[in-house]
């Protein structure tokens, strides 16, 4: 009889957040008076689908005991010197608790505007894709190589998209592909770590809402769509 299959949440929360100029990282700046991980956490808790959700913190993080809810979230303390190696390192200590079919949903923990729908939509799109999958925005806006300031060409845009998270993979896929990746700042998400493997991963259409805070103006925007209802986005 074949299992049923299960789904993980595993947040790099790791970062500093250098292009925010905060003071704290990023990731535990209060957007509409919570913290941002903490909006990241509970999307995942408010799914049905998912199994249980990991959050990977550098070792000395002094925030995350006061973020983090009780229940269903573990803490794990192996973040890396960047993204890429705090994903790897979390799923080096999950070797013995996931198995290798098992999915694992890999989510920014600054894209506090993801909901339990759009989980839905990225674990029924992707299905059973051998590549796994990702949401990604259609570009829609003309694209510009820019030199030096100047507009030196046009790129046309038909079958860009721009990635977001979560992107979700086998344990086993995923694990493999970031072990076989040598850059670790050329994989800044972790399709291109199995794309560089030969494979193409699903590609299923997310929301703006979904946006990752980088810079202080994106606060406002977060805040913005966190006020609305949520499925009406979806
Ligand atoms: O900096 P950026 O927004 O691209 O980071 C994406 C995600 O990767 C964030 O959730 C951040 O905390 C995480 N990250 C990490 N370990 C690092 C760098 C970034 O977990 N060394």
């Amino acid at each position: 009889m074949t299992q049923a299959p299960r789904y993980f949440a595993l947040i790099p929360a790791a970062g500093v957040g250098a292009r925010m100029g905060a003071t704290s990282p990023k990731q535990y700046l209060k957007i509409g008076g919570k913290p941002m991980l903490r909006h990241t956490l509970d999307a995942f808790l408010s799914s049905e689908l998912i199994a249980h959700t990991f959050v990977v913190v550098s070792p000395d993080d002094p925030y995350i005991d006061a973020v983090a809810p009780n229940h269903g979230v573990t803490i794990l303390r192996c973040g890396g010197a960047s993204r890429m190696e705090s994903v790897r390192n979390g799923l080096a200590v999950l070797a013995s608790t996931l198995s290798r079919a098992d999915w694992v949903l890999v989510h920014d923990a600054a894209r506090p505007g993801l909901t339990a729908e759009l989980i839905e939509k990225l674990i029924t799109g992707t299905g059973d894709h051998p590549a796994g999958g990702l949401l990604a925005l259609p570009v829609v806006d003309t694209v510009k190589r820019g030199i030096d300031g100047e507009a030196a060409g046009t790129v046309p845009r038909s079958g860009l998209w721009l990635a977001q998270t979560p992107q979700m993979f086998r344990y086993e896929l995923l694990r493999d592909a970031l072990a076989a990746a040598t850059d670790p700042d050329s994989i800044t998400d972790d399709a291109s770590a199995v794309e560089a493997l030969g494979l193409s991963p699903k590609l299923v259409e997310g929301h703006p809402r979904n946006l990752k805070v980088t810079l202080p103006d994106d606060i406002r925007i977060a805040e913005m769509y966190l006020a609305v209802s949520q499925p009406e986005f979806v």
